[in-house]
């Protein structure tokens, strides 16, 4: 037995199984590298699902969280610390607008302070949330509410929210949808679980517009978009879409559990005193953790070095010109894989044996986020791969 075979043993035994048993057991990451417990090495093209922004061990996420845990580790939200008021004020830059921000552990948890704060400014009245089907917001009660995959939401129904759902990317739709009793409309930039497929030109502007006309609040989920997977700070930025609302998460912190709902504008005094908490959320080493991350990002330029190596992944993958390749959606270093029949569980196979972890995302697409640090040459040596891992997906398939 090999040592992933012991250890997906105690797993199986121990472990609920919602996540059935993961084929690879890691052990460590260096950079965009990852080894298994039985010291074989991958390629992550996966980045955690687009959580670890700066690759795995990054030294300035080490040195910060390092430092934070060596000096205050937890505080709760009866005392305040200096991270937290840093990032909300870095955050609250980037975006360059005014409002307040709210810290969460999750992207769940981001999109739940939402789902309040909007229930709060538009009160009972309006008690309409809309959202697009084939969105995903997260598995709590209220985001899973807004979640517009039928099979992982309707087993936990009923909920406490009223969701009516809309077909994304369609903007007549959207604005039929919005009227007097909508307090809001909840969206994705591009969808993430959905299969890393981007809004068409001008929905997001479409969105903006119907809610402006029906007094409804736009609530951007930038949970997977966020934080430079698209070669943006955010991915709203490129429509130049101002949401009232924002969620992030993945790759803020790098890898630590952190999550942020900004408020913006007059939105950010939507939550009051006592209307929300969150013991660990604004943790410290979290705070700590997404303060080197953005640090980093800006440092050393990646926006535009996920823009230009995110450009050339996705024209070398469509350069093979391979016959079960349909075409590469996404921005950035944030893409899809499109492919011909239900292949992509049989292309993540084939990757996984050829050491590149690479995520079938829908039974048609794989899915590829890795950290924004991925250099050419890696990105190279997966492309250069990638017609073998096709020939030997087709044969599985
Ligand atoms: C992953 C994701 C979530 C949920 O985040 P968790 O940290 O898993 O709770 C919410 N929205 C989007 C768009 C996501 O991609």
């Amino acid at each position: 037995m090999t040592a992933t075979e012991l250890l997906q043993d105690r797993y199986a035994a121990t472990v609920m199984l919602t996540y059935g048993v993961p084929p690879v057991a890691l052990a460590r990451g260096s950079g965009c590298t990852v080894w298994d417990v039985d010291g074989n090495a991958y390629l992550d093209l996966v980045g955690g699902i687009a959580v670890s922004s700066l690759g795995h061990a990054h030294p300035a996420i080490v040195a910060a969280v390092t430092r934070q845990v060596s000096t205050l580790v937890h505080t709760s939200n009866l005392y305040l610390h200096e991270r937290q008021v840093e990032l909300a004020e870095r955050l609250l830059e980037l975006l360059g607008s005014d409002g307040r921000v709210f810290l969460a552990n999750s992207g769940a948890e981001a999109n739940e302070a939402a789902i309040k704060l909007v229930r709060r400014r538009q009160g009972p009245d309006r008690p309409v949330f809309v959202a697009a089907e084939h969105s995903f917001h997260g598995r709590t009660m209220g985001a899973l509410s807004l979640t517009g995959k039928d099979s992982i939401r309707e087993p936990f129904a009923p909920f406490g929210t009223q969701v009516r759902f809309v077909p994304y990317g369609d903007p007549a739709a959207l604005a039929e949808a919005v009227g007097p009793d909508c307090a809001a409309v909840v969206l994705e930039p591009c969808l993430g679980e959905g299969g890393v497929v981007p809004a068409p030109p001008g929905y997001l502007a479409a969105a903006r517009a119907a809610c402006d006309a029906a007094g409804a609040l736009l609530v951007l989920d930038e949970v997977q978009s966020g934080i430079g997977r698209t070669g943006h700070w955010f991915a709203h930025q490129q429509e130049g879409v101002l949401p009232d609302v924002l969620t992030l998460a993945k790759g803020l912190g790098g890898g630590l559990p952190i999550g942020a709902c900004v408020g913006i504008g007059p939105s950010g005094s939507g939550l009051a005193k006592g209307d929300h908490g969150s013991t660990f959320g604004g943790n410290p080493v979290a705070c700590a953790a997404a303060l080197a991350v953005l640090d980093t990002i800006e440092r050393d330029g990646l926006l535009g070095h996920v823009g230009k190596v995110g450009d050339q992944l996705a024209a070398a993958i469509e350069a093979l010109g391979h016959p079960l390749v349909t075409g590469v959606r996404g921005s950035g270093l944030w893409r899809a894989i499109a492919l011909r029949g239900n292949a992509a569980a049989a292309v993540e196979a084939a990757a996984r044996s050829a050491g590149f972890l690479v995520n079938a995302v829908q039974p048609d697409a794989i899915r590829l986020a890795p950290p924004l640090i991925l250099t050419e040459a890696e990105a190279e040596s997966f492309t250069a791969a990638l017609p073998g891992i096709l020939d030997s997906a087709s044969v599985l398939a």
